[in-house]
């Protein structure tokens, strides 16, 4: 197979000369027959890896039962889906959207509606620095990424910012006006961030004291992409509203908000969407989760995480610093600006690896990933920096 014309496509990425044509598991070919190992998995999305037995039976089976009934009809998947996520997050109320960024709109229009209902008119939202909440022109405002807010002006109003991993700021830019403080329990986009022990649970502290809501954007973080099957289990510290993405649907364009009773403050007409939780998707999720939740998947996705550790532990000792981060979100800081071309030659060498930042190299495998796969991915970048350096 040649090289298909990339010209009609509006130039919104760099994007290596070659076409993706097939998966499985870690690894991805090429239109020349190139094999890749993957360790980005589409951004964390694919946790059971490239086309997995159970995502495609579950596509097989319904696509052959029903497709999309409608929005306006209930549908089994969607509602076992529903009860499944209400269960496992602790929470009480859910709807489903086609990708994180609009799941982050409706934590948004849900702290706005909860604000005018419950504290005044209050619709301020506090955000951190460096934080990625979506590419809608409000969940750019509420993100932190530099350079961002000069894009597509004007800018959204509503939200404040803080350093992010410094709860003492967050209290201090809660006031009257504010609705609700929404963080990333880890902050994947800026290069795998993490915040000091205790600051989710000062967050739940400060939300409470001051009457606001708690949002997490759990969807880099969420459906045990950091060995708990959700990021702030680790703390034990449980939002008001909760988003996941990404890993949820395992390659499927699927994404919810959660909500506790306190903070299910939509109406009829208020949030709705052509394809929110068709049962194409929503039966994909059921099968992901169906995985993803068992102890033992999740106590091998952290011996594979002990195993990437450990692999990359020298290589950052040598090269740069870390490696950071939990389970299978991993990320390691090299000494000059370089990253980008490591990426790139890596690529060369078959290996698929992410560059989040000029010296950042941010490592989100399956989450079914094998030791002799992290073995292999260890090998190749070892060598691309020894290269390199
Ligand atoms: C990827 C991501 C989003 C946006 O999700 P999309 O599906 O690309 O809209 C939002 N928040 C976080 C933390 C993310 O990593």
């Amino acid at each position: 197979m040649s090289l298909l014309d990339p010209s009609p496509l509006m130039n919104i990425a760099h994007r290596p000369d070659r076409v993706m044509v097939r998966g499985r598991g870690s690894y991805l070919w090429d239109h020349t027959g190139r094999r890749y190992l993957d360790f980005v998995q589409g951004w964390a999305v694919n946790s059971l890896g490239h086309c997995p037995v159970e995502i495609v039976q579950a596509l097989e089976e319904q696509a052959r039962t029903l497709i999309t009934p409608s929005p306006a009809f209930h549908n089994e998947p969607q509602l076992a889906l529903a009860r499944r996520l209400v269960d496992l997050s602790g929470l009480s109320k859910i709807f489903f959207t086609n990708s994180g960024a609009e799941a982050n709109e409706g934590a948004i229009k849900i702290a706005r509606k909860w604000g005018r209902r419950h504290k005044g008119g209050a619709h301020e939202i506090v955000t951190t620095e460096g934080a990625f909440h979506g590419r809608t022109l409000a969940t750019m405002a509420a993100s932190g990424k530099p350079g961002w807010d000069k894009l597509f002006p004007p800018k959204m109003p509503g939200f404040a910012r803080v350093p992010y991993g410094d709860a003492g700021a967050i209290e201090r830019a809660v006031h009257e006006g504010t609705a609700a403080i929404m963080v990333e329990p880890i902050q994947g986009e800026a290069g795998v961030r993490t915040p000091p022990d205790g600051y989710l649970a000062e967050l739940r502290r400060i939300a409470d004291e001051r009457n606001v809501l708690l949002i997490f954007d759990e969807v880099q973080t969420g459906i045990a992409r950091t060995g708990a099957l959700f990021a702030h289990q680790a703390e034990g510290a449980l939002p008001d509203v909760l988003t996941l993405g990404k890993g949820l649907g395992g390659g499927v364009p699927i994404a919810a908000v959660v909500a506790n009773e306190r903070a299910s403050v939509l109406e009829p007409g208020e949030q709705g969407g052509t394809f929110n939780g068709n049962p194409l998707v929503t039966r994909v999720a059921l099968a992901v989760l169906s995985r993803v939740s068992t102890p033992t998947f999740l106590e091998e996705a952290r011996q594979a995480s002990n195993h990437l550790m450990k692999r990359l532990e020298p290589i950052a000792r040598r090269h740069g610093s870390g490696p950071r981060g939990r389970g299978l979100l991993v990320a390691m800081d090299l000494e000059d600006a370089i990253a980008g071309r490591v990426r790139d030659r890596c690529f060369e060498r078959g290996l698929l690896i992410n560059a989040p930042r000029d010296s950042t190299l941010r490592l989100m495998p399956s989450l079914c990933v094998s030791h002799a796969e992290i073995d292999e991915m260890a090998e190749i970048l070892g060598r691309v920096l020894s290269d390199a350096g």
